[in-house]
């Protein structure tokens, strides 16, 4: 093999891309992981991880250190690279990045993820980086003794709306149905901080400001009525969308939200390749089963360079 060829390639290194590398290097086979960011991806956005077993009250980066630094020890390769395209010749899958670099793997592990919805209202781009934050643990700090709304129902809105009470005077959470997504137990977590206020059946219309974020434009979606809200900084946390869109046509079978679906081996359609995490058609987005979809992924991956080393048809 030459020097971009690999056994197995994964394609981004959040946790399934960190646990995908740890197993395909305990399983010995030539592993590289391509990366455009922070190793540890959400990890890195994310403030306390409270639902892995055995790592409650770590923080996201602390959890994404320990976890690269474990599977580092297996021999995997890390590399920084966005990749754009992956393509098949032959028994080959070709990964081409956006740095102009291309690799070649016998299989491939997509742990690619997504990255944050946008609301899609006025003043929202406009504003980004000046007051409009999709990541609370990296910009709630400047919102000290400050009023931040949050925006969406899921556990990423709950979840970051009580982190950023740690420094906002007062959070409003401002959601489009009066029925939470998130776990029970967070919006507890977030009642319990005693500084949210919830907006509910409330959709955002315009995010205002003149140079920084002033606050809000509402509309109540049951009554029709419209309304101002004064805030300092809006984070909108409303979803999630895979980054899936890399493959040659045909190669991945997609479902309605754009996640890649897989079997029970998280083979894809296309035999040797494979996904898990996030960017996975599947029921919930945990790490917790990110990691173990990643142990499914490497472990056939790794069978399935076995496989075509045995059939004589990888040189
Ligand atoms: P999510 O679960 O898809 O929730 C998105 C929320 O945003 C929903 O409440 C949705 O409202 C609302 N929404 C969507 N589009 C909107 C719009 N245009 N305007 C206003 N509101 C809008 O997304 P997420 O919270 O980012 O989580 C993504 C995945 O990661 C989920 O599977 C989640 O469980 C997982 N996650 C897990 C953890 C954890 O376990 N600790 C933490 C974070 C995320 P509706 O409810 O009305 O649709």
């Amino acid at each position: 093999m030459n020097e971009n060829e690999f056994e197995i390639a994964i394609v981004g290194g959040g946790p399934a891309g960190i646990t995908a590398a740890l197993y395909a290097g305990r399983s010995r086979v030539r592993t590289i992981v391509l990366e455009r960011g922070a190793v540890g991806g959400q990890l890195w956005n994310t403030a306390d991880i409270d639902d892995y077993p055995g790592l409650s009250m770590m923080t996201g980066p602390e959890v994404a250190q320990k976890f690269e630094e474990h599977a580092r020890k297996f021999g995997a390769k890390f590399e920084f690279g966005t990749v754009t395209k992956i393509s098949k010749d032959g028994e080959w899958f070709v990964l081409d990045t956006d740095e102009g670099d291309q690799y070649r793997a016998l299989a491939v592990v997509v742990t690619a993820g997504g990255e944050a919805r946008k609301l899609g209202v006025p003043g929202e781009t406009e504003l980004a980086g000046m007051g409009v934050s999709y990541c609370a643990v990296c910009d709630g700090a400047f919102f000290q003794d400050r009023t931040i709304a949050v925006v969406g129902g899921g556990d990423s809105a709950v979840e970051e709306g009580a982190f950023l009470t740690r420094y906002a005077s007062k959070v409003y959470l401002i959601h489009r149905r009066d029925e939470f997504r998130a776990a029970p137990v967070e919006v507890e977590h977030l009642d319990a901080t005693g500084k949210v206020e919830k907006v509910l059946n409330t959709v955002v219309e315009e995010i205002v400001g003149d140079g920084k974020v002033s606050g809000v434009r509402l509309k109540n979606v049951a009554t029709g009525e419209q309304s101002e809200l004064a805030v300092d900084a809006v984070f909108p946390f409303v979803g999630f969308i895979p980054h899936s869109d890399i493959f040659e046509p045909g190669l991945v079978e997609l479902d309605d939200g754009g996640h890649i679906v897989t079997d029970f081996k998280m083979e894809t359609r296309t035999a040797g390749l494979f996904a898990a995490g996030d960017v996975r058609s599947q029921y919930v987005r945990q790490i917790t089963n990110a990691v173990g979809d990643a142990t499914t992924a490497a472990l056939a991956a790794a069978a399935h360079v076995e496989n075509a080393k045995l059939a004589g048809t990888a040189a």
